[in-house]
């Protein structure tokens, strides 16, 4: 799986409506990448700070927000190298 992959799953990851077969993949992704690691870990605090908040479900505007933030991070990782980090 590539980090593009794994971004493109991860909303869908964090809201566990995964397949078992995708979860397991995006699971050993993250056991090697630690760009990945990174934006995932950030991600779900982000989303638990709002639900702690809101208690309701993540809207489709900020899960938008969040996918093109974490979109724009990879791009910024990729001008850089692939995986130097
Ligand atoms: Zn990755």
């Amino acid at each position: 799986m590539k980090c593009s992959e794994f971004l493109h799953e991860l909303t869908n990851y964090l809201d566990g409506v995964l397949d078992d077969t995708t979860k397991v993949e995006l699971e050993n992704h993250l056991s090697w990448c630690h760009n990945c690691y990174v934006v995932c870990d950030t991600t779900k605090k982000t989303i638990e700070i709002y639900r702690d908040s809101q208690l309701y479900e993540l809207p489709e505007n900020l899960r938008t927000r969040l996918r093109s933030a974490i979109m724009a991070k990879c791009q910024q990782y990729k001008k850089r190298g692939p995986e130097s980090v």
